[in-house]
């Protein structure tokens, strides 16, 4: 039984084309001939629909944001080069001097450091919650609050938040909630359940195979009647809610972040984004029953196993309500010390010792030694980072031979 059916159909049959090549065409230009003045003179003022310039947009990854626009019911979606600039688009493209943001969850180590070293050196600051914090997350929006920023599971702390309470916070207040959505594509529908945007790395399960580096945005229409964006806190988006409509916040991100960053996703890797989102329904469909499986079997031996899916997990009743088509690729391990982490790591003859994650193998890492090495000891417990702690990324292998191989390097 597949739990991703509805998106079966539709990614294969919009990705391969009826006529002429059937694999997406790769548009390598980054220049494109308007042919004469009046279209040129169209296409600069958004009248006629060609393309511009590669930076500002390219058929191939077109392509790529049509569907995944499609795949979470957006208006649009731009696609970017890697998922940090997905994040960086989406947020920059909304903030100026002063403004605030409220970010909520156990985050992911490139949007941490993003927020509190870099965004901060721009005058924009970023209070830090816990996913279940709802008092203190209310309490802490004021005037400056700008975006509420969340991501569907905790990575690597496996906090699963309640996205529908935090969306009608956002809502209660008029702030705009963006949710980074990477690990649960497909499994968790942010904008269904009231976010504003959402975020991708479609470097990990999008793709799914570690050939290519790149991001989305996916951005909900603008309101005809009342909406957040016409308020004054979103001053700036004003006069693209005048000209475009529906479509506003599309044209804000290119405007305001694409054109002048260049965070532009190429035509080759939209190209190869692309392939791997034909397959990901039947790739998440295994993973997430695979990870299930593991998680118990290793727990059963006496692992400490962190996933909300077990039996007694803090989140396990959240789990089953609210991520019914599972939370991803990721469960954890504690070996208790950096010692014994350090061992498994060395005999498990299947794991594939890297930072990514969401790639058809089994990949793990040792978390407190890599990527959160800069980190101090207060922040790292903040975000869940034990002495012993790895991360493991479930593939497509058999998962009884990842059981087997976990078990013994073990040493159980
Ligand atoms: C990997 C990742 C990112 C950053 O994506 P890149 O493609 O590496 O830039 C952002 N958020 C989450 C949850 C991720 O796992």
């Amino acid at each position: 039984m597949n739990n991703f059916e509805e998106f079966s159909t539709y990614f294969v049959q919009n990705v391969g084309s009826k006529e002429g090549a059937v694999s997406p065409a790769i548009m390598q230009s980054a220049a494109f001939g308007y042919g004469n003045p009046e279209t040129a003179e169209g296409i600069f003022d958004g009248s006629v629909k060609k393309p511009l310039y590669s930076r500002m947009g390219n058929p191939t990854t077109a392509k790529l944001e049509g569907i995944l626009a499609e795949m979470d019911g957006g208006v649009g979606a731009v696609a970017t080069s890697s998922g940090m600039a997905a994040t960086a688009l989406a947020t920059i493209s909304l903030l100026k001097s002063g403004d605030s943001i409220i970010s909520i969850g156990g985050l992911f180590g490139g949007t941490y450091s993003y927020f509190s070293e870099t965004l901060s050196r721009f005058g924009i600051s970023t209070q830090f919650f816990d996913v279940d914090e709802f008092e203190k997350i209310e309490n802490a929006i004021d005037e400056q609050t700008k975006i509420i920023f969340l991501e569907s599971v905790g990575n690597p702390n496996m906090r699963l938040p309640d996205i529908r309470a935090i969306a009608d916070i956002a809502s209660r207040h008029g702030i705009v909630l963006i949710v980074d959505n990477t690990i649960t594509p497909m499994s968790v529908a942010p904008l269904e359940l009231g976010a504003d945007i959402v975020v991708y790395s479609t470097t990990k399960i999008i793709s799914g195979n570690a050939s290519v580096l790149g991001g989305a945005a996916v951005f909900r229409a603008i309101s005809e009647g009342e909406d957040k964006f016409k308020t004054e806190r979103y001053e700036e988006v004003h006069k693209f809610i005048k000209k475009m409509g529906k479509m506003a916040l599309i044209a804000n991100a290119k405007k305001r972040a694409m054109r002048d960053f260049g965070m532009s996703a190429s035509a080759f890797s939209s190209y190869l984004t692309l392939l791997g989102l034909e397959t990901l329904p039947l790739r998440m469909d295994r993973v997430v029953s695979s990870v299930e499986k593991i998680a118990a079997a290793l727990h059963a031996k006496g692992l400490n196993v962190n996933h909300p899916s077990l039996n007694g997990h803090v989140q396990n009743v959240r789990y089953n309500a609210q991520f019914a088509k599972g939370c991803g690729t990721l469960l954890t391990i504690d070996m208790g010390t950096q010692e014994a982490a350090y061992e498994f790591l060395r005999r498990s003859k299947l794991a594939t010792i890297t930072a990514n994650i969401g790639d058809s193998r089994t990949l793990a890492l040792h978390m407190a030694s890599t990527i959160y090495s800069d980190f101090d000891d207060a922040t790292r417990t903040f975000l869940g980072i034990t002495p012993g702690l790895i991360r493991i990324s479930v593939g497509l292998e058999n998962p009884d031979d990842i059981i087997e191989d976990f078990i013994q390097a073990a040493a159980l």
